[in-house]
């Protein structure tokens, strides 16, 4: 076991002090919260580190300005009404020059309008007035992880991982919900909600199974996203036959379109064949044909079509589908977007699959473009060079 001064020596070392300013000309409110926050401590398992306060105080809008300046306080907490220039003001001054701080307005419950408008103006957060001791380390609490995962997600950019830092957002919000989802129907089946009738559970099952499927999508999505950089590195390229990959894909895509009814067809006169990877060539094709068909009406079709020339092979995917506004046509090839209409909304998926598509083409100097008619169909064109 760690030895007790030991373990106080651990804590100061990884222990962070936030400056806060208080701004408020009430002198009772400015030392009541700095005794109150005195031997606050803020720490949460997900942080590599806690926190504590150091208070400054200002009376008035000016004087915190002068403080703002030289001593950069990571938080203000902010009454409005001063005696001279408003806390609005100081808000509008912080945000205007871009200080890197986070502002919580004090204010009576009466003047929750203007803590709507302070929010507007950039206020991150604004606690009502009067508090308990209890609901202002409440609030402080918050302000702090708010402030931490401001700093977190700037790091993460700077050293360009802000894609990892969306797969992570992605995977807790889009997997997180599903899970509920089942664990719900879960306790419900657990509890025998439906009563005694076997038959009753079917569609709890059901829907516990679509979710699943499409967490299992998702997880394939990113899977593919992250393979792509170092499996680049590591993998030879070899002649790769691309008549044997689109009849591959389409017999794994073959369920799907049967319950749409939808037909696939393979146009290939020759046999085209690219210098590749197997399994990036499997992607770009599982991506194009499923989603002809999952963005495909009832007894639509599917067009494959293989050809070549001289320099490069090229695959056309068509189909009979929903088809993409022009306005959103470039758009989907960027990572997480999703068309949101009403054509869309029973449909899911993870919006990475054509922006992995795109990456691998472009990874081997390709292009990829879409032509497509609302309601009438699309066609999605690679050109991938031969060698
Ligand atoms: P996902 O299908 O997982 O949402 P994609 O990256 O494969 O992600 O596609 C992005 C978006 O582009 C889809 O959400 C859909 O709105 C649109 N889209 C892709 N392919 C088609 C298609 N063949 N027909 C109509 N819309 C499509």
């Amino acid at each position: 076991m760690t030895p007790p001064a030991l373990r106080y020596a651990v804590t100061l070392f990884n222990m962070e002090t936030l400056k806060i300013l208080v701004v408020d000309d009430e002198p009772g409110i400015r030392s009541g919260i700095a005794r109150i926050l005195k031997y606050h401590q803020v720490s949460y398992p997900f942080m590599e580190e806690d926190f504590n306060f150091q208070i400054l105080e200002a009376a008035t809008g000016e004087d915190s300005i002068e403080i703002v300046e030289k001593q950069k306080p990571d938080i203000i907490l902010l009454d409005n009404k001063l005696p001279g220039i408003q806390g609005i003001d100081v808000l509008k001054y912080v945000r205007e020059k871009q200080i890197d701080t986070v502002v919580a307005m004090i204010t009576s419950y009466a003047s929750l309008e203007l803590a709507v408008q302070a929010t507007g103006d950039g206020a991150s957060d604004f606690i009502p007035k009067p508090f308990t001791p209890q609901e202002l380390k409440i609030s402080i609490d918050n302000i702090t992880k708010h402030l931490y995962l401001r700093r977190i997600t700037r790091k993460l950019r700077q050293e360009g991982k802000q894609l990892r830092f969306q797969f992570l957002s992605v995977l807790s919000h889009e997997l997180k919900a599903p899970l509920n989802a089942i664990e719900g129907y879960l306790k419900m089946m657990q509890e025998r909600q439906a009563g005694k009738d076997i038959a009753a559970y079917d569609q709890l099952i059901e829907r516990s199974l679509t979710r699943i499927k499409g967490m299992r999508n998702l997880i394939m999505d990113l899977l593919d996203f992250t393979k792509i950089g170092w499996e680049r590195k590591t993998k030879k390229l070899y002649q790769v036959n691309l008549n044997e990959i689109a009849r591959m894909a389409i017999n794994t895509i073959q369920p799907y379109a049967i319950q749409k009814n939808i037909q696939i067809f393979l146009h290939a006169q020759l046999p085209v064949s690219v210098m590749a990877n197997t399994s990036d060539m499997e992607i770009i094709f599982n991506n194009l044909i499923s989603n002809a068909v999952k963005y495909n009406y009832e007894d639509g079709r599917v067009d494959i079509e293989l050809t070549s020339n001289d320099k490069f092979a090229i695959i056309r995917v068509e189909d009979t589908g929903i088809g993409i506004a022009p306005d959103e046509q470039q758009s989907i090839f960027h990572e997480f977007f999703r068309v949101k209409n009403d054509k869309t909304k029973e449909i899911t998926g993870s919006g990475l699959g054509l922006s992995i598509v795109k990456k691998i083409i472009e990874l081997y100097k390709g292009e990829i473009s879409v032509s497509s008619t609302p309601d009438i169909g699309s066609t999605f064109t690679v050109k991938l060079p031969k060698n």
